[in-house]
């Protein structure tokens, strides 16, 4: 209706300048003169118009007294409840905002919005308590002026954040943080770093660690003293045939289960030893093949009456960065518990070899294999699927939960793959940055291994 209106004005404007001209005409013949001063202030109320458009547009102006409408009526009220309802929304975007600012000034973690080059776009008030910036914040500061450690630097390289990592606050070393970073911008290459203060639960965890340290030390030399002893009694009781046969059993027992209490005892001291440290403490050049193939070696010296099979699938140059100990209690774990807790005659393979830029670590077996369920818990101190057969077999019960950590200490999980029926397979992958290429002259114990399986057969 108002458009109709409007262009009937319009109409209307156009018809009174043509009448005045035809008026002129007919009074003093000058017909084109006020024809063109009516078109040139057509034209000019158009531009006034325009002008005025703009400038509501872009500065949110009203219109002036001056403000013929006409045509312009519609585009002028759409225009002006456009721009009303942009600046409302600007109002409720900024009251958002500053509640937003307002919690996580308030809150007790530290908040730390990243750029791209990890400097400081935002933090808040606890970041200045638990980290060292500064509040206000000091915008483009970069974060390396503050954060100095080489593990936390490592951490952002790797760029997996799915764990937090718990570091010593830069400005108060009694402190804990556990630090978290999340990717929260697509494609624009900004993190949000979160940091808790931890220190209690940190504190407490020590605690419960060392507990089990100190007790495990403790039983240490009493159980060893009692085993020494045991030994000379069981080599007496042999020889003394009366005794012997009263005794003899007891005695045997009493050193089966001093002997587990001892393995017990050293898997836990394992454990808080490598429960001190997420990383490795050193970082040799690790020679995988020749390492499987001493393990093999040894595990085909238990595998003694029916034999199990080993098959080998190695690449020989592969070799990893990381702790050489601790890397070979890991892979002899999964070697040993492949033979300990699988039928005579399993075939079990072991494997080593690239995949992609990652390095693979596998050990398969064609045993009865595990449940589902069984398979998230495997790695918990003393989880065992079948407790009363795997004492049998000799397990402490630790073994898995100390590959677990061996691998997490080298930025890679244990990843199990089995059904009842099927077998199982135990898979470790490696990290690109773990990954090295060993170059060798001569034949390596490997090859050696292998001639001598050859001539065996
Ligand atoms: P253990 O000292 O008993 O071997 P681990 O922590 O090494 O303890 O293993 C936990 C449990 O996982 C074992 O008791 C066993 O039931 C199961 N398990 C480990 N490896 C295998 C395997 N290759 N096949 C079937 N079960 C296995």
């Amino acid at each position: 209706m108002k458009k109709l209106t409007g262009w009937r004005i319009e109409l209307a404007l156009i018809g009174v300048i043509l009448l005045a001209s035809v008026c002129a005409e007919l009074l003093f013949g000058d017909f084109v003169l006020v024809l063109i001063l009516g078109a040139a202030s057509y034209v000019a109320r158009h531009l006034l118009n325009l002008w005025q458009l703009q400038n509501l547009l872009t500065r949110g102006e009203k219109t002036s007294a001056f403000f013929l409408p006409g045509v312009w009526s519609v585009p002028f009220e759409q225009a002006s409840s456009l721009h009303s309802q942009l600046r409302e929304q600007k109002q409720k975007n900024s009251v958002t905002i500053d509640h937003f600012h307002n919690m996580l000034a308030g809150m007790p973690e530290a908040v730390v919005i990243l750029g791209p080059q990890d400097e400081v776009v935002w933090n808040n008030p606890a970041a200045a308590n638990l980290l060292g910036l500064t509040w206000p914040p000091a915008t483009s500061l970069p974060l390396r002026e503050k954060i100095t450690h080489p593990i936390f630097y490592e951490y952002l390289e790797k760029g997996d954040f799915s764990n937090a990592l718990e570091l010593e606050s830069p400005i108060n070393s009694t402190v804990i943080l556990s630090i978290l970073l999340i990717d929260f911008t697509e494609g624009k290459d900004e993190r949000l770093l979160i940091a808790t203060d931890v220190t209690q639960v940190y504190h407490l965890d020590r605690i419960r660690k060392d507990f089990v340290t100190n007790v495990s030390h403790e039983l240490r030399t009493p159980l060893t003293v009692i085993t020494g002893m045991l030994e000379p009694l069981a080599q007496g009781m042999k020889s003394d045939q009366q005794s012997g046969q009263q005794w003899g059993r007891s005695v045997e027992l009493m050193q089966q289960q001093a002997q587990r209490m001892k393995e017990i005892i050293e898997d836990l001291l394992n454990l808080s030893r490598l429960d001190k440290n997420d990383y490795p403490t050193s970082d040799e050049t690790v020679e995988v093949a020749s390492m499987i193939s001493t393990i093999v070696n040894d595990a085909r010296g238990i595998a003694t009456a029916d034999r199990h099979e080993f098959f080998l699938e190695v690449e020989e140059d592969l070799g990893l960065v990381g702790e050489t100990k601790t890397l070979h209690s890991a892979f002899s774990n999964l070697i040993f518990n492949a033979v300990c807790h699988t039928p005579p005659r399993t075939k079990i393979t072991v494997r080593w070899r690239r995949s992609g830029d990652l390095a693979c670590f596998e050990v398969q077996d064609t045993g009865e294999g595990i449940a589902a369920r069984h398979i998230p818990r495997l790695t918990e101190r003393f989880y065992r699927v079948e407790a009363g057969r795997s004492r049998e077999s000799g397990g402490t019960g630790l073994g898995l939960a100390i590959v677990n950590r061996v691998l997490i200490r080298h930025g890679c999980e244990l990843r199990v793959i089995s059904e009842p029926g099927n077998g199982s397979s135990f898979q470790c992958l490696f990290p690109t940055h773990r990954v090295t290429t060993i170059r060798r002259q001569v034949p390596s114990a490997l090859q050696q291994a292998r001639h001598s399986t050859d001539a065996d057969q």
